[in-house]
């Protein structure tokens, strides 16, 4: 059995786990990013981790086929550079990739933690075996990742799948990439609790003061989803709402790759079915109706691993990927 090493960088937690051809995952273990000071320690820290991960498997590293590592933001992947990490004062534009290649002495690939979410949901997960796919992830921010022709599609500067900064209106809230009106800064966790806040303020009644016992500050898309579960009609609303946004903004993607499949997951496609068939009738209604018919709204299969099993996946797909077949058996290599 040979494995790849799966490698999850996040805000502020770094993940790590042997995964072999199954996805099947081995020895998991998570590191706070907050404990080290500078860029340097930090990448000692990786391959420290790593090593120790591979040789408490009672493993050589000549049985590792690779490393993957997702990462936030755009990543150039030629080189494996990642812009910035938040925690980390003086990283900015790392080579993570290479500097890891030679330190361990094994191929190591980085690319963006939503696109390597997709090529775990469409090699293991929900859209396993889908030729043409977006996979968004919803939680503090809305990101995508696209698998186009049987390939993550990653755009001219490595950029593409940015479903959550697509505008979907000319004016209104301001999105944190500078821009306004973004399906993110209607979607986003942190838009929708500062909305549901600022109405309540402003004399919304509802079970969600209750449920915080009257601290504002306390609210979460998860509380919002309790509200909504014990029937509270304000609640219900901003998750049918929320996913009128998200749907006029997928109806886009739709009509202009007539995508398969689209896969949810994240934090708030917790939110449930009310949140699906909100995202669902937004699509049916705006988008055209060949696409709209095909399309299948979807929700993540891998989980809270996602990002973990993708990261390995992308070794896989790295290493041995040829373009998948479309339904009717034409190669599309
Ligand atoms: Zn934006």
């Amino acid at each position: 059995m040979r494995y790849s090493v799966g490698v999850d960088i996040g805000g502020t937690n770094i993940k790590l786990a042997l995964c072999d051809k199954k996805a099947r995952l081995r020895g998991k273990r998570t590191f706070s990013t907050t404990g080290f000071k500078d860029r340097s320690a930090l990448i000692d820290g990786i391959v420290s981790r790593i090593e120790e991960l591979i040789s408490g498997a009672g493993l050589k590293k000549r049985e590792i086929i690779g490393v993957g590592i997702g990462a936030p933001g755009a990543v150039d992947i030629r080189t494996g550079t990642v812009h910035y990490l938040t925690n980390i004062p003086d990283w900015r534009e790392v080579p993570l990739g290479n500097t890891l290649k030679k330190r361990l002495g094994i191929p190591v690939f980085v690319d963006n933690d939503v696109n390597v979410m997709a090529l775990g949901e469409v090699y293991f997960g929900a859209g396993k075996g889908a030729v043409n796919m977006l996979c968004i992830t919803l939680g503090t921010g809305v990101g995508g990742g696209l698998i186009l022709d049987g390939k993550l599609y990653r755009g001219s500067s490595y950029a593409a799948g940015e479903f959550g900064h697509i505008p979907i209106n000319i004016d209104g809230p301001k999105c944190k990439c500078g821009s306004w009106a973004c399906v993110e800064a209607y979607a986003g966790n942190s838009y929708i609790v500062k909305d549901v806040i600022a109405r309540i303020r402003s004399g919304q009644k509802t079970l969600i003061t209750k449920l915080v016992e009257g601290d504002l500050s306390k609210v979460t898309p998860e509380i919002i989803s309790e509200a909504a579960r014990k029937n509270d009609k304000f609640a219900k609303q901003v998750w049918i709402d929320v996913g009128q946004m998200i749907g006029i903004g997928l109806a886009g993607v739709v009509n202009l790759l007539n995508v398969e499949k689209i896969v949810i997951g994240g934090g708030v496609a917790g939110a449930g079915k009310r949140l699906f068939d909100s995202i669902k009738k937004a699509i049916k209604l705006r988008a055209m109706k060949l696409p709209a018919k095909t399309v299948k709204i979807v929700k993540a299969k891998l989980g809270y691993d996602a990002g973990l099993i993708g990261a390995a996946t992308l070794v896989l797909y790295e290493l041995h990927h040829t373009p998948w077949r479309t339904p009717r058996g034409n190669s599309l290599a």
